[in-house]
């Protein structure tokens, strides 16, 4: 078995496989993941949501960047689409209007298509959203459910097919630097890489603190989903996601059944989380405070961990106190509807050739990517 490789991407989630596609082309790559499947934490767990409404100039942009991608796709990528075209529709109080009219004003110099709609225009979008807040909302028409599923598959064929070998079940226990190259460390192998790429999600710190490079702070934080029958009245399929504008509450229709979430964000540690009964019945009451349904009986819920960089932006850069040792982290609540342009970003910033040129058209430049951002946070 290959035991020397160009990159080892340590993380089997949407952002290492995805940069695993992007990097394939040119490099021999290795991902290893201690699970027994892709995808089985954070990427397995998200609401699925592409939308470009990000008043952070750097998300937004990734955000953009990665548009044209999830909706066209590479020929081959997938035989079924990955977008599916729901919209997103941000709600608000009234006291909220001011907030409202800013973020709508600021946001649809970049989402050219975004409409403000009040009162009925509005219920005839998300006709289950609470009479309070019928004030004013923006319509996001373009944004999209994505099949997280046909994504991460669509990534990782592609990325077999230049090369890229796939280790399930492995678990990096110990990194090294020794002869000018990475010594990587699993229970039952070791392989051998001038680059790693720190792809590990919730446990990128741990992977940091492993190959003793710089002290990054990076904040696992969990939230919980339910999911619920649907009212009998109107068709559930056809819904947009629909999110409260300072980011408290969200719910859209999920496989015939209403999805919602209180938006937690409990500070916690890298594990396969579970969610907590507390926050479960806090969601189900919350769904009453914001939309006109009553949760009779949870039918579903998860939990899964968001995670933050201090400054809340991603890091994609090489660590300065390490050769060869790349950071893929801080995706938050954003990592699958931007793995195109941060998959891209990666490979750009290990080949050398930098920020791709049309994400830096969009903002997004390897500044904002870099370790350096930090500094002032940690
Ligand atoms: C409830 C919820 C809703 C969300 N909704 C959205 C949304 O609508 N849209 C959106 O774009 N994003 C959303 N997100 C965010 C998105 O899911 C994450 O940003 C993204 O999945 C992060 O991907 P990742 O690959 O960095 O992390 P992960 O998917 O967690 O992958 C990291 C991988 O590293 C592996 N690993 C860790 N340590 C090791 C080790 N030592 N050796 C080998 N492997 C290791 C883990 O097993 C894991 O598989 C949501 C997240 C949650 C929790």
């Amino acid at each position: 078995m290959l035991k020397e490789f160009d990159c080892i991407v340590i993380g089997g989630g949407i952002a290492g496989i995805s940069a695993s596609y992007f990097l394939s082309s040119d490099f021999r790559v290795l991902v290893l993941e201690m699970e027994q499947l892709p995808g089985y934490h954070a990427t397995g767990r998200s609401a699925a949501t592409y939308t470009a409404f990000w008043s952070n100039k750097l998300i937004r942009s990734v955000a953009l960047g990665s548009r044209e991608f999830l909706v066209n796709p590479p020929k081959g990528f997938s035989e079924v689409p990955v977008a599916e075209k729901k919209g997103a529709l941000y709600f608000s109080e009234l006291s909220d209007a001011d907030l409202m009219s800013a973020k709508y004003e600021n946001l649809q110099t970049y989402i050219p298509s975004l409409e403000l709609l009040r009162g009925a225009a509005i219920l005839e979008k998300s006709p289950m959203l609470g009479e309070q807040f019928l004030g004013a909302a923006a319509w996001e028409p373009d944004a999209f459910e994505i099949d997280v599923h046909n994504l991460l598959s669509g990534y990782l064929k592609g990325a077999k097919e230049n090369g890229t070998i796939i280790r399930l079940n492995s678990k990096v226990a110990n990194l090294e630097r020794k002869l000018g190259r990475w010594e990587v460390t699993t229970d039952e192998d070791t392989f051998y890489a001038a680059t790693i790429i720190n792809a590990a999600g919730a446990w990128a710190g741990e992977i940091g603190r492993l190959a003793g490079a710089s002290d990054i702070t990076i904040s696992p934080r969990r939230r919980t989903v339910i999911t619920f029958d649907a009212p009998e009245a109107g068709d559930i399929t056809r819904w947009p996601i629909s999110l409260e504008i300072n980011g408290k509450f969200y719910f859209k229709g999920d496989a015939g059944r209403v999805l919602a979430t209180a938006c937690d964000e409990t500070p916690w540690h890298p594990c396969d989380v579970q969610p907590e009964e507390l926050d479960i019945a806090i969601t189900a009451q919350e769904v009453e405070k914001y939309t006109r349904m009553e949760v009779n009986r949870v039918a579903q819920s998860w939990a899964g961990l968001r995670t933050f960089t201090p400054n809340h932006q991603p890091v994609v850069d090489y660590d300065p106190a390490l050769s060869g040792f790349v950071w893929l982290v801080g995706q938050g609540g954003w990592g699958v509807l931007t793995s195109p342009a941060l998959g891209r970003c990666c490979a750009g910033v290990v080949s050398g050739r930098g920020i791709p040129s049309d994400l830096m058209d969009l903002g997004c430049d390897a500044a904002g990517l870099a370790i350096d951002q930090l500094k002032a946070c940690n």
